[in-house]
């Protein structure tokens, strides 16, 4: 109960604070892991970053994606919560989220992305995670990554974000003092995205997009 009135304030708050582009302190909603309008991301993730209950970005860019768990030793709780994160990651920084729904067979998705969670990527073989094609894409259920001074919360979530990046066309970013805190660095636990990356996906993102850009927030993931 209490959350949901959490999410409906925050909902409020972040139609109030639209129109001013105004980043909302983490300390405002730190402690609200409850839903945003269904990008609830994690509570360590939205108390490090800095913005708020307001997109990144906007127009909103909504893409659908396929999420394929028939092999997944993911507990669906836990697959809730790490496609909210992956949502939140690139709803905060990018204005870009994900429409998603669950899948338990291997029907590729008409348009958008398909993503598989697996407890070993096959090829290549011991991969966390891979990007083949927009309907072919990998991620291990618990993936081996390395440290990063501000980490996701659910390993997962980052190997995902991470591989949908290379879906938005953003290369690799290893190399520099910031690296291990960027979603796409090689293997870290880092979901941070710099400006360039930023403008890049959203170029990729507004082609991938739903038409209707007037909503703000992404839908909560349909995981069955
Ligand atoms: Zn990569």
């Amino acid at each position: 109960m209490n959350a949901i009135r959490i999410g409906a304030v925050l909902i409020l708050l972040s139609i109030a604070l639209q129109g001013q582009h105004t980043p909302t302190p983490a300390s405002a909603i730190s402690g609200t892991a409850g839903g945003i309008g269904g990008v609830s991301g994690s509570a360590g993730a939205a108390g490090s970053t800095g913005t708020g209950a307001v997109p990144g970005q906007t127009p909103v860019y909504r893409i659908n994606l396929r999420v394929h768990i028939g092999h997944t030793t993911l507990p669906v709780a836990d697959l809730r919560s790490l496609l909210e994160e992956i949502n939140f990651i690139w709803w905060s920084q990018a204005g870009v989220c994900f429409e998603i729904t669950s899948t338990k067979d291997d029907t590729m998705a008409p348009d958008g992305f398909d993503i598989r969670f697996v407890p070993d990527v096959p090829d290549p073989p011991g991969a966390n995670g891979v990007y083949k094609g927009d309907h072919n894409i990998w991620s291990r259920d618990y993936p081996n990554l390395a440290p990063a001074s501000h980490p996701v919360t659910h390993r997962a979530a980052r190997t995902g974000a991470h591989e949908l990046g290379h879906g938005l066309r953003l290369s690799h970013y290893n190399g520099y003092a910031d690296s291990a805190d960027s979603l796409m660095s090689s293997g870290t636990l880092g979901w941070h995205l710099r400006n360039f990356q930023i403008q890049e996906a959203r170029t990729r993102a507004q082609q991938k997009a739903i038409p209707d850009t007037t909503p703000t927030n992404c839908g909560a993931p349909q995981v069955n």
